[in-house]
């Protein structure tokens, strides 16, 4: 699961010189290749396999600068806090580095890898997972870069050729770079370091209702924030400052931070492009907030 989701990286060309970081990244996709084929009551460990993978030859840790005797007398390293304050990362032996740089042997290794070392129930699922990885990461690309109105309206005709799954996971991955992972309406950020964050996407207008998928259709959110704004709780004004629904300030149980929003600026994205639409904006108004 480990060397799939290396693999995925280097289809989104994120893997620029042979050195394989303990990034989010990486952490993300392992979690959602662990998800395919694990029981859910068990979390992957991205620690285990970085670290033992170093037995099979081609994989070789590079150890951080005063480090090395750590890394040498270690028979194992189980958390990703201790892995990260030892080693830089891993590195691959040149020859299969120069070989995932093409994609025909990229393909054919994610072949070997799954029917190698999976059950054939679940090949299928895994084939479909690094499928729809890698439509998400063009989909979020092609959402963060296209900024006019002609433009846009490409993208919603892309879109139809995108399964919805993938659709879910470029949206939210679109939404989750321009915010920084940190929330619009209570600015909470919080990630782990297997690549987990507070925040998810959310639509200001729904999905269903105009297909737009577009950054400033959106904001990153974390979880009590999403429900309070579908919920109509809180709204966003025209100059982007919180406005809570007279409902909210009654209720007497709430968190203490979400009474203090109102009034409150909400926090934008450093590019302008993906702010909050305001006409989104206005039918969230209309439509949803509870007056
Ligand atoms: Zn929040």
């Amino acid at each position: 699961m480990l060397l799939l989701s290396v693999l995925d990286l280097f289809e989104q060309d994120e893997i620029k010189s042979n050195l394989i970081e303990l990034t989010s990244d990486l952490g993300e996709l392992f979690a959602r290749y662990w998800e395919q084929v694990m029981a859910f009551n068990r979390r992957g460990n991205l620690a285990l396999p970085f670290f033992h993978l170093q037995g099979d030859g081609f994989w070789h840790l590079l150890p951080k600068r005063g480090k090395e005797d750590v890394l040498n007398s270690a028979s194992q390293i189980r958390s990703l806090s201790r892995l990260e304050e030892t080693v830089l990362g891993a590195w691959l032996d040149e020859a299969l580095y120069e070989l995932l740089g093409v994609p025909e042997s990229r393909s054919f290794l994610r072949s070997i890898l799954i029917e190698t070392y999976f059950a054939p129930e679940m090949r299928g699922s895994l084939v479909e997972r690094s499928a729809i990885n890698h439509e998400a990461f063009l989909y979020s690309k092609e959402l963060l870069g296209r900024r006019n109105e002609q433009a846009v309206r490409e993208t919603l005709e892309w879109v139809e050729a995108c399964r919805p799954t993938a659709r879910d996971q470029g949206f939210r991955r679109a939404l989750v770079i321009a915010y920084s992972h940190r929330c619009a309406l209570c600015g909470l950020r919080v990630r782990t370091l297997d690549g987990h964050t507070v925040v998810d996407a959310a639509h200001i207008v729904p999905w269903s209702v105009n297909y737009d998928d577009r950054p400033a259709n959106g904001m990153a959110l974390c979880r009590t924030c999403h429900w309070t704004f579908d919920e109509g709780l809180l709204r966003v004004a025209p100059s982007y400052e919180i406005f809570a629904s007279a409902q909210l300030r009654v209720a007497s149980n709430l968190p203490g931070y979400l009474s203090s929003l109102e009034g409150r600026g909400i926090v934008r994205p450093s590019e302008e492009v993906y702010w909050p639409d305001l006409t989104s904006l206005q039918w969230h108004h209309k439509n949803i907030f509870r007056r």
